[in-house]
């Protein structure tokens, strides 16, 4: 099993300037490589395959030599990098999509490059105190990280990824290196649970998990990642009544992204404790099946006669929009997945189709049973409960009868 370990360096300033310009040269390289595939698919109908490409590097890095300091295979996997976005065009093409054409990437959002351990790049815990580890890249120099846990004894490096985070003077950056790990089985517990992703809460369990939730099931989204949310908000009202090339756009700018990382990083932290509460808890975790991309999708915008925008509903629903990708619900998921494997325990997703709607105790289901966002009330039996917690318990009944009809 593979597990990434993410660990942040601390480059001195002129360190940060020769990273900066090394994922320059690679943006440069990238759009450069992108350039030639769209003219000659433009001009002569020809593909150009990815070992073309890797074979011209030679003679760029002859004819330009700021380039020649990067090291060679990490320019390699940039153009790798590349032509997998083509691969993915043309399969999308293929299964009868519309697909948008691979496109040119802005410096300041082009933010990693891939290496081989000991080619071009080393990353190195022996020579350095617990906690702290080198990392020597080729033309930056050697660069202070900072180790919250050890590698696994005996951890094979091979793939690595320099990244930043963030824009300016104010981004983080890190190393990415996936290791191939054990997994660490946990004790069963005999229990399972059925969890419904919120907008109010984090999450509703269909019943208490220690140290995450309250006796009635409700992890609560946490307030410090709100807060962080709304000054994001605020700067983003800002950034756009700023004039365009103005000083203080540019620093709007900055701010933002370290804005949109803080955000990232608090969702992550948040998500990954309330997964491993979840896999202490329970050998089998039930969850929707839910089409995130689709959910987070903006209205199309609706062009009317006079040329200009018509209402379609963006305003109120993009609200809604903030709020799913505020609770971060596919990293989540994603955490959800990766404790469960790490632990053995089991997820297992349900059909969302009227959760929400159906009474836990008595199975009448109608769309007057939601009453309110948060109030459920079974128009049959009279049942009234959370409408979250009401969903949970639907969540785990899917689940477990799910699991019944494997076994028989
Ligand atoms: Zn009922």
């Amino acid at each position: 099993m593979l597990k990434n370990y993410v660990f942040r360096m601390y480059p001195t300033a002129k360190q940060r300037d020769r990273l900066t310009q090394m994922l320059a040269d690679h943006c440069e390289l990238y759009n450069a490589a992108l350039e030639e595939r769209r003219e000659a698919y433009r001009k002569r109908g020809l593909s150009i395959h990815l070992y073309d490409q890797q074979r011209q590097l030679t003679a760029i890095r002859a004819a330009r030599p700021e380039h020649a300091v990067w090291s060679f295979t990490s320019q390699q996997q940039t153009l790798r990098r590349l032509h997998r976005a083509f691969e993915a065009f043309f399969r999308r093409v293929k299964a009868g999509e519309t697909p948008g054409y691979p496109r040119f990437r802005a410096r300041r959002r082009f933010d990693s490059v891939d290496f081989r351990q000991g080619d071009g790049l080393k990353f190195d815990t022996a020579s350095s105190s617990p906690g702290h580890a080198s990392l020597r890249i080729q033309g930056v120099g050697v660069v202070k990280v900072r180790t919250h846990r050890n590698l696994p004894d005996g951890a094979k490096l091979g793939h690595i990824t320099v990244k930043r985070d963030g824009d300016g003077p104010r981004a983080r950056w890190y190393v990415v290196m996936p290791v191939e790990c054990k997994s660490e089985r946990l004790p069963a517990t005999g229990n399972t649970a059925g969890v419904d992703l919120g907008i109010a809460h984090l999450l509703t369990a269909s019943e208490r998990i220690p140290s995450l939730t309250d006796a009635e099931g409700h992890a609560p989204n946490p307030r410090y990642a709100r807060a962080t949310a709304d000054r994001l908000a605020t700067a983003q009202r800002r950034l756009a009544r700023c004039r365009r090339g103005s000083r203080r756009r540019v620093k709007l700018r900055t701010q933002i992204a370290s804005l949109h990382g803080k955000v990232r990083r608090q969702r992550l932290d948040a998500a990954r404790k309330a997964a491993l509460a979840l896999v202490r808890h329970a050998d089998v975790i039930v969850l929707e099946k839910l089409q995130l991309a689709n959910m987070v999708r903006r209205p199309t915008p609706r062009l009317s006669s006079d040329g200009t925008f018509a209402s379609n509903g963006a305003v109120a629903k993009s609200g809604l929009n903030k709020s799913i990708h505020d609770a971060g619900w596919g990293v989540l998921v994603n955490c959800i997945l990766s404790k469960a494997e790490e632990a053995g325990r089991e997820v297992v997703f349900v059909n969302p189709a009227n959760t929400s709607r159906r009474c836990a105790r008595c199975g009448h289901t109608a769309k007057e049973n939601r009453v309110t966002q948060a109030l459920f009330r079974c128009q049959a039996c009279g049942h009234a409960d959370n409408a979250d917690r009401n969903a949970a318990l639907n969540i785990l009944r899917a689940g477990t009868a799910h699991r019944d009809a494997l076994a028989a």
